[in-house]
């Protein structure tokens, strides 16, 4: 059986790939093409996205298939608690595994806008840890869950949320992949506590280059996560030049990345955008 943890014993640099389901023929033929660009650098895998509220649970699951079928990249399938009970989770995890998909990147899902409780599915669950033990219980994937270095936005309490990612990682999951963050020291600060309490998987970073300001401005609202006065200021100072803030975004991410790698960590999970070559660039430089 394939297993998250089995990727980070490997003596060389470790990375992985997020990309997300386009919904036309002609996006997924491009993902194709930007998967086998980056192919060649070996990623230990590529992890597909769950559409926000479960909107592309069909495109998800066709296109971990395929990757898995036609990349030779071990694919892991995003799954959320959104709208699905027990019967109709069992039913789909069982065809990504009986397609040969076993890694899964176990999560709750996004409040729909205005919503301030998440609303459980009958039959369903409520939390990650929850569908991290009945996946379990489903077939014996290995799982990824989702860790939050800047704290997750709900939690009452950074000390909370620790917690509550201990409940995923006992419940079952193999590694912990992060949020995006901008500032090293919150993931160092991250782990550090995460081992004090005895979470002891390994807790992958998970970075975005920039490629552009109004998306990054975003995401990291949505997020929670801090952009840096310094970088935000010189990407707004360029808010007008899409390739200075594609060079500004790519510097700052291979400095990152250069610097936690420097630190040890175990890999680094890139959120791609369906876009490689910027992670192509940093891990050749990485690996040189
Ligand atoms: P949980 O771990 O369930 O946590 C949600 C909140 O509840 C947290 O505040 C936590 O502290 C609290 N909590 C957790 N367990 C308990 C408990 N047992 N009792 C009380 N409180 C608890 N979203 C998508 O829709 N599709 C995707 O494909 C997707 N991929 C992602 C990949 C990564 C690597 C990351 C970091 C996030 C991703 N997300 C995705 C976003 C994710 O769904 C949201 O961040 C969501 O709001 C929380 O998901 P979670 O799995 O961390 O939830």
């Amino acid at each position: 059986m394939i297993s998250f943890s089995d990727f980070y014993k490997a003596d060389e640099f470790v990375f992985s790939v997020e990309i997300f389901p386009p919904k036309t023929p002609e996006g997924i033929a491009k993902v194709f093409d930007e998967l086998q660009q980056i192919r060649e650098l070996k990623p230990a895998f590529v992890s597909v996205t769950y559409g926000a509220m479960g909107n592309t649970r069909e495109l998800t699951e066709d296109l971990a298939i395929a990757i898995h079928k036609k990349m030779d990249i071990p694919t892991a399938f995003h799954f959320t608690c959104v709208g699905a009970g027990r019967e109709e989770i069992k039913k789909y995890v069982q065809h990504l595994a009986a397609e040969g998909v076993q890694l899964v990147v176990a999560l709750r899902g996004d409040l729909p806008k205005g919503q301030n409780a998440f609303d459980t599915p009958a039959d369903g669950f409520c939390y990650a840890n929850e569908l991290v033990e009945y996946l379990k219980s489903v077939h014996p994937f290995s799982m990824a869950v989702a860790g939050y270095p800047e704290k997750h936005i709900e939690a009452e309490s950074f000390a909370d949320d620790l917690l509550n990612l201990k409940r995923k990682v006992e419940a079952g999951a193999d590694i912990v992949l992060t949020q995006l963050f901008y500032n090293n020291d919150c993931y160092y600060d991250f782990v550090e506590r995460a081992r004090k309490i005895g979470i002891t998987v390994p807790i992958i970073p998970g970075i975005l280059p920039i490629v552009n300001l109004k998306q990054v401005e975003k995401i990291t609202t949505l997020c929670g996560a801090t952009l840096p006065k310094d970088l935000h200021q010189n990407l707004i100072n360029n808010e007008n030049d899409s390739d200075a803030i594609k060079k500004i975004g790519e510097e700052f991410a291979l400095e990152q990345c250069l610097d936690l790698v420097k630190h040890g960590v175990p890999g680094i999970h890139f959120y791609s955008m369906n876009k490689t070559d910027t992670i192509k660039r940093i891990v050749t430089e990485i690996k040189n």
